[in-house]
């Protein structure tokens, strides 16, 4: 007799373009930090969808959020106001300190968006000759899987097959400044990173980086534009990333934990002087700003704060990275982090290490082939980090 688990996975590979390859789990219940399978089997989620659940699964008061907002209205598209976006833009507004915001839905559309916005003040603002401007972005990076991401991206997998690509972009190594100077032109209308590169394998950039990148980039008129989809929303320990050297960059792009997992919800946030050059016509989406998504996020930026989840990724992060150092295992080449938002490489491929955990209760998923990535919800408290950390070692001494 087939199990609904081996149902499902024989569906998915029967019908199911193949551009993902899950872990062999199929989920169809959770709540905080853990997920069941049809057989009712449990797991500690410790990837976090990826930090798009860093409140916890189907948290309540994001539960009862969205379903108080879809009793009332859920799309009006921005043919007309609504009344859930009003208080939305206030929010994030307070929450980042800007002056304006754009919503749209996934991450790789608020990076979209960036691009357009950058690329339209370089013109506008900054006086670049039409269609002449230049992004400088980083190795390694993740800013998703559109044209435009694709376009950004160093990683051959990525973008084979799917040329031609985007102008106008030039990357330099992650972290070097001298190289972000060199690449700099009068051409130049903004550098587009990520404060902590998640994707590429929990990459910290080492220490001054953004501050000197902040400076060079305030030296030469080019925006500074922190792609926050993963690390902010108090995944490394801070509200944002860029807040570990306390720099402001001109623009954050969000994501992910804005819906708390619960509803697509990303942005792009800045000062008047750059989102200003969006007009009406000029961008939009039907589902962007739409009220289900703006009252989820309102809800989900209330646990962020009520909750203190900053305070408890920080110190639960630093509890769980010494825990992690007690096992000796040659294997392990680094352990590195901020807050809840850890990877540890190894010398080998990660894959079969997760399938291991796996089969111990934990969910992981490898990143970059050889670097495991622990991002459990940031509501686990230090008891179920115990609990992790007891299989981690069976598997990993
Ligand atoms: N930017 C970063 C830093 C990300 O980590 C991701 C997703 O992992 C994205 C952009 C793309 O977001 P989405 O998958 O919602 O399009």
């Amino acid at each position: 007799m087939t199990t609904k688990t081996e149902q499902v996975i024989n569906q998915t590979e029967q019908f199911g373009a193949k551009n993902y390859n899950p872990l062999p789990i199929v989920i169809s219940k959770a709540e905080g930090i853990w997920v069941e399978d049809p057989e009712g089997n449990k797991y500690l989620d410790m990837l976090s969808a990826y930090s798009a659940v860093n409140q916890g699964h189907r948290h309540p008061k994001i539960i009862q959020a969205l379903k108080d907002q879809a009793d009332r209205v859920t799309l009006t598209s921005r043919a007309f106001h609504n009344d859930q976006l009003g208080p939305w833009y206030e929010r994030i507004a307070r929450i980042t300190k800007k002056e304006m915001a754009l919503p749209m839905n996934t991450g790789a559309e608020a990076v979209e968006t960036a691009i357009k916005a950058i690329r339209r003040w370089g013109y506008q603002v900054k006086g670049i000759a039409n269609n002449q401007a230049e992004i400088i972005a980083c190795e390694g990076n993740f800013h998703g899987r559109t044209m435009t991401a694709v376009s950004l991206s160093s990683e051959e997998e990525y973008r084979k097959g799917f040329g031609p690509m985007l102008p106008g972009i030039k990357l330099i190594p992650y972290g070097d400044v001298e190289a972000l100077k060199a690449a700099i032109t009068p051409q130049t209308a903004g550098f587009l990173f990520e404060p902590i590169q998640g994707e590429a394998g929990i990459n910290i950039p080492r220490e001054g980086f953004l501050k000197e990148a902040y400076q060079v980039c305030k030296d030469n008129n080019v925006l500074f534009v922190a792609d926050e989809i993963q690390a902010g929303l108090a995944r490394s320990g801070k509200m944002f990333a860029c807040d570990w050297e306390d720099v402001v960059p001109d623009m954050y792009i969000l994501g992910k934990a804005l819906g708390g997992g619960v509803f697509p919800i990303s942005c792009v946030v800045a000062n008047r002087d750059v989102l200003g050059v969006f007009n009406p016509g000029s961008h939009g989406s039907t589902f962007g700003g739409n009220p289900l998504a703006c009252a989820v996020s309102i809800a989900a930026l209330d646990v962020i704060e009520e909750e203190k989840l900053v305070d408890r990724s920080l110190k639960l992060g630093n509890y769980f990275v010494e825990r992690l150092k007690e096992i000796n295992n040659p294997i392990i080449k680094q352990i590195r982090g901020r807050g809840l938002f850890i990877g540890v490489e190894l010398t080998e491929p990660a894959r079969s290490y997760c399938e291991k955990l796996k089969e111990n209760g934990l969910l992981c998923k490898e990143t970059h082939d050889t670097v495991i990535r622990f991002a459990p919800p940031l509501v686990i408290n230090e008891e179920e980090l115990d609990w992790a950390i007891d299989r981690i070692k069976r598997v990993l001494s």
